[in-house]
């Protein structure tokens, strides 16, 4: 059986990049190794939409987020989070761990933060340091309006820091052109890596918001001294330069399709993604949707563990299941980074297969013929 990896990350990584992966261990002080960190890092300006500087993490997603926070905003101050699902709550958490108070806007899982909850939460809270978004919070499958609430966000001194660890590629992000203050981003979602690097680029408002930051509580994600750094294509301690090496390969590939392009290419699979999941009668639980993953629920007496383990053991598809309390309610199926329409139209197939398997009612390959039908039309 093959295997299909298609969970909202980790995600497939290219043959071409695992292959890098091979390469021997090189020596990370080197000519070699700034080369190589200065490429990685214009291609990733491109990516970003940006020319501010982007800072290298080696962590998971989550260190950017932690970085973002401990280094713009004092302990006591105040920052404004946007929570929509499990990705909005860890601003909150992280906000609580470093002692900052957050004013919190919340909306119930599978809907959107609206931008004009924003612009009242920005006008009770003039002294916010900060408002902490996502891009697609990939708890729920809804997507947020970055750009309007950075407009609004631009015209404060407060700044925006954006959660895009799982939208950034395959959902239109302009950071410049937007005025987005902080992008996060992690390697293994639409950068077509393995788990273990993480990015955040920062806007001259932000190097202001953290030059006035005179105790940041933190030695290892000091965003000034990777700033330093960086001047000279270099990191200030040992970077998992192996993984730099393989996600050169990895933007490449991104950069030879284009950013536009790839955010029409994703358009095009989360529409024949939803298609075909209504077509099986299945009901969609974001609103609104966002392009990088689908997010469906579990019709009415089945357990989606059950389904997706079934999923799993007899057809090789892994897709996610919710956190927490969804547990259980819903079935989350990436279609971000190295997953093309043949993976989604199987993992369509396999829901048909295993919800039949379990007793539940479907004609077979009707999911199937409208995800087709949808994908044919564009
Ligand atoms: C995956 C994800 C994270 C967590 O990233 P880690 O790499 O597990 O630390 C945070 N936010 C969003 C929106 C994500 O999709």
């Amino acid at each position: 059986m093959k295997f299909r990896l298609l969970t909202p990350g980790p995600t497939p990584v290219p043959e071409e990049t695992l292959l890098e992966l091979a390469k021997p261990v090189f020596f990370h002080r080197s000519s070699e190794f700034r080369q190589l960190l200065a490429e990685v890092h214009q291609d990733l300006q491109a990516v970003f939409m940006t020319k501010n500087p982007i800072l290298p993490l080696t962590s998971s997603g989550t260190g950017a987020l932690e970085a973002a926070l401990v280094n713009c905003v004092p302990p006591g101050r105040k920052i404004i989070c946007l929570i929509a699902g499990r990705f909005g709550e860890r601003w909150r958490s992280i906000a609580k761990a470093f002692g900052l108070e957050s004013v919190n806007i919340t909306v119930p899982y599978g809907q959107a933060v609206q931008p004009e909850q924003l612009q009242k939460a920005l006008a009770d809270h003039p002294d916010a340091v900060a408002v902490c978004s996502t891009l697609s919070e990939t708890s729920t499958g809804v997507g947020h309006d970055i750009k309007a609430f950075s407009h609004l966000i631009a015209r404060t001194p407060a700044i925006h820091i954006v959660d895009a660890i799982s939208g950034l590629g395959p959902i239109e992000c302009r950071t410049d052109q937007w005025n987005i203050d902080i992008v996060c981003t992690g390697s293994q979602k639409a950068l077509m890596m393995p788990p273990g690097l993480a990015f955040l680029s920062v806007s001259d408002k932000a190097w202001r918001v953290i030059e006035n930051n005179s105790t940041p509580r933190t030695f290892y994600f000091d965003l000034k001294k990777a700033r330093k750094s960086l001047e000279t294509n270099d990191t200030p301690y040992t970077p998992a330069h192996t993984l730099i090496r393989a996600l050169r390969v990895s933007l490449k590939r991104i950069l030879a399709e284009g950013m536009e392009n790839i955010w029409k290419r994703q358009a095009r699979y989360a529409a024949g993604a939803r298609a075909g999941f209504k077509g099986l009668g299945l009901e969609i639980f974001a609103n609104p949707p966002n392009n990088a993953l689908t997010v469906v629920k579990a019709p009415p007496g089945i357990d989606s563990s059950d389904l997706l383990g079934r999923l799993e053991k007899h057809y090789g598809l892994k897709l996610a299941n919710g956190q927490d309390t969804l547990k259980g309610k819903i079935i989350r199926l990436a279609h971000m980074g190295y997953i093309d329409w043949f993976d989604i139209l199987a993992a369509i197939a396999g829901v048909e297969l295993a919800l039949h398997d379990l007793g539940h009612p479907v004609d077979i390959g009707k999911g199937v013929a409208a995800a087709q039908t949808e994908y044919a039309k564009s």
